[in-house]
């Protein structure tokens, strides 16, 4: 299956923090990485007053569960120093489950399609980017 990972910065080393979850995800025999969009700076949307994002998007290719996907993201989170203090505050990385195949999960901890995605355009303009089709599939 194909899904699309959301993947974001803004505390301490952006770019640093984005490599080393990219290297992370490449490491893990349940994923193949097949395309990573340009990482583009984006001002914050909601949340406090905060410094800019560094933004990309990810097309991996995996028979991992999305839940499964989604607690090895979070796993990832953590390693890479993620604390989650305000909600839309600053972070030093967020990895997002955009899309998963054509799934739509509506479970608490899970959404898919994520439901904010088609209304940011930090979002869009990398997804766009990588898949220029996208908006016909999902
Ligand atoms: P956000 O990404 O919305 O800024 P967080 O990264 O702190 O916020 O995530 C909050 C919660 O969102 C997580 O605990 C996770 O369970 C939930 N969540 C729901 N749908 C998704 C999804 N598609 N991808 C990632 N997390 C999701
Ligand atoms: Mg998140």
């Amino acid at each position: 299956m194909y899904a699309y990972i959301g993947i974001g910065s803004n505390l301490g080393n952006r770019l640093e923090n984005i490599n080393k979850a990219i290297e992370l995800l490449r490491k893990n025999h349940g994923i193949k990485i097949k395309k990573v969009s340009s990482i583009i700076e984006t001002k914050p949307v909601g949340g406090p007053t905060q410094e800019n994002f560094l933004n990309g998007v990810i097309k991996i290719k995996t028979d991992l569960e999305p839940m499964s996907l989604l607690l090895i993201l979070q796993n990832i989170e953590k390693k890479l120093g993620r604390v989650r203090m305000i909600k839309n505050g600053p972070r030093s990385i967020d990895l997002d489950i955009l899309l998963y195949d054509n799934q739509k999960i509506n479970a608490p901890g899970l959404k898919i399609p994520h439901p904010r995605m088609l209304e940011r355009e930090f979002v869009m303009k990398p997804l766009l980017e990588i898949e220029s089709d996208i908006l016909s599939k999902i």
